[in-house]
């Protein structure tokens, strides 16, 4: 029986756990950049819901009435398609920012990033530099280590708990949520939601941090697929920096035949998915571009010029020719603007009424004295607006027909309802078979806004 190396291994060995990473902070062009996205986003989320607009919550979506407010627009489920659309213009617009720039969601947007920066930040103050911590988690347990790990555990969840509130708080009006919290009155789900965001936070990106980027997110693994050669990524220019090593500042590397790179390992011990970017572009690489900064002030500090791992395509770093305008791209970019202008002109064109005409089923039609035929509909009228609005109702499609049962003005409040039962009336001799009818509902006021809905209007057969 062949001897192999397998036969001997313990099974147990195949499994290993994976090591825990120590982002060494750095400052520089692009930490400052992710500071600002950093800020920039985490204080919209939590500053968005507690803004007011015609005095209620200015971004909610309120699920169980099934309305969506967006400061002064109201979405109501008959507006799925604008949010199909814009769900496609997202979709669209990360494929065009992904093969334009790579990883740039990621790098800089990505809320797994966000909010694992935000925490590492927390981690930075209550522990110390990379190195502390380190040693701090190699040290026995004693009071300095339970007070740092304490207080770090204390702003972790602290943050979790208040981003879950904020989460459901954009479901639920926040105040009204918050004085729930206060007095203990706050509902099973709403609790549970909240505490379940909270914890996900918590999970995210105090412990699972590059693990989510690395097993779990789909969009790194199909992120490649829309790459090409003159799609922007961050690499190490190996013809400039090989053959590494190490050397001190006053020696020559041409004269000691060594390339730029003096191997410190610094862009490994600044990256957050623990990987070294001299091996190649690697799915890991979230693109935060660390790394850049880190490689620069070794540059700076050994004055030589800055861009050994840098922005750049693979046609450029074969020295090839970098094409910006490609035919993907143009697609692209194409296909995103008639959809953004299909989205724009039709909320141009949006009427704040819906018009439903349900036919009474029950009943074909109504003969009635004075040789005069009757159907029976549900006419249902909603009110889009914020504000209550009269509109008044009218029918047309036969000679002489009218609307029997409904008042001339017909006041719907602001995001209301109003469900009318009415009858439709024409003269026998107008009214046969099966006819078309248009219902229209005409706003009273300046805007004039209009809704106009066809039904069938039935008569005895000629
Ligand atoms: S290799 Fe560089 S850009 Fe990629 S994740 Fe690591 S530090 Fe960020
Ligand atoms: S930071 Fe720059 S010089 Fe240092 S190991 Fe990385 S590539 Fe080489």
């Amino acid at each position: 029986m062949p001897h192999t190396a397998m036969s001997d291994a313990n099974p147990a060995s195949m499994y290993a756990s994976a090591k825990k990473i120590y982002p060494r902070e750095i400052g520089g062009r692009f930490a400052n950049l992710s500071k600002l996205a950093t800020i920039v986003l985490l204080g919209l989320f939590y500053l968005v819901p507690w803004l007011t607009w015609d005095d209620r919550q200015a971004f909610l979506f309120d699920l169980p009435a099934r309305k969506f407010y967006l400061m002064g627009l109201t979405l109501w489920p008959q507006d799925f398609p604008y949010l199909a659309l814009l769900l496609i213009i997202a979709a669209l617009s990360l494929f065009f920012f992904t093969a334009l720039a790579g990883r740039l969601w990621c790098g800089f947007a990505c809320p797994q990033t966000v909010w694992t920066e935000a925490f590492i930040w927390m981690e930075q103050f209550t522990e110390g530099t990379r190195s502390q911590r380190m040693k701090l988690d190699k040290a026995p347990w004693s009071w300095n280590k339970l007070r740092r790990k304490g207080s770090k555990q204390l702003l972790w969840v602290t943050f979790s708990l208040w981003t879950g509130f904020t989460f459901v708080g954009f479901f639920t009006p926040i105040r009204e949520l918050g004085a729930e919290f206060v007095s203990f009155s706050v509902g099973g789900w709403t609790l549970f939601w909240s505490l379940f965001y909270g914890f996900a936070t918590y999970g995210n990106a105090g412990y699972m941090r590059e693990q989510v980027c690395k097993y779990m997110c789909p969009y790194a693994r199909f992120q490649s697929a829309m790459f090409d050669k003159d799609t922007l990524i961050i690499s190490y220019d190996e013809k400039r920096g090989e053959p590494r090593g190490r050397r001190k500042r006053s020696v020559d590397p041409k004269q000691a035949g060594l390339g730029d790179c003096i191997d410190c390992t610094l862009c490994v011990q600044v990256c957050p998915t623990g990987i070294d970017i001299r091996k190649g572009l690697q799915y890991e690489c979230i693109a935060c571009a660390a790394c850049i900064d880190a490689c620069d002030s070794v540059m700076d500090k050994m004055n030589y010029p800055r861009g050994l791992v840098r922005y750049t395509t693979e046609h450029a770093m074969q020295s090839k020719q970098t094409h910006v305008f490609r035919p993907r791209m143009m697609v692209y970019a194409v296909l995103l603007m008639v959809l953004i202008g299909s989205l724009v002109t039709s909320m141009a064109q949006r009427t704040p009424i819906i018009l439903d005409i349900i036919r009474d089923r029950n009943t074909l039609y109504r003969e009635l004295p004075g040789d005069v035929i009757e159907n029976s509909y549900t006419i249902k009228l909603i009110n889009q607006s914020n504000d209550a609005r009269l509109f008044r109702i009218s029918v047309s499609g036969v000679e002489g027909i009218w609307l029997d049962g409904i008042e001339d003005t017909i006041r719907v409040d602001g995001g209301g309802v109003v469900s009318l039962p009415v009858r439709v009336r024409a003269q026998r001799n107008n009214a046969y078979g099966i006819m078309k009818i248009d219902f229209l509902a005409e706003a009273m006021d300046e805007t004039g806004d209009k809704r106009k809905e066809d039904s069938r209007f039935l008569g005895p057969t000629p």
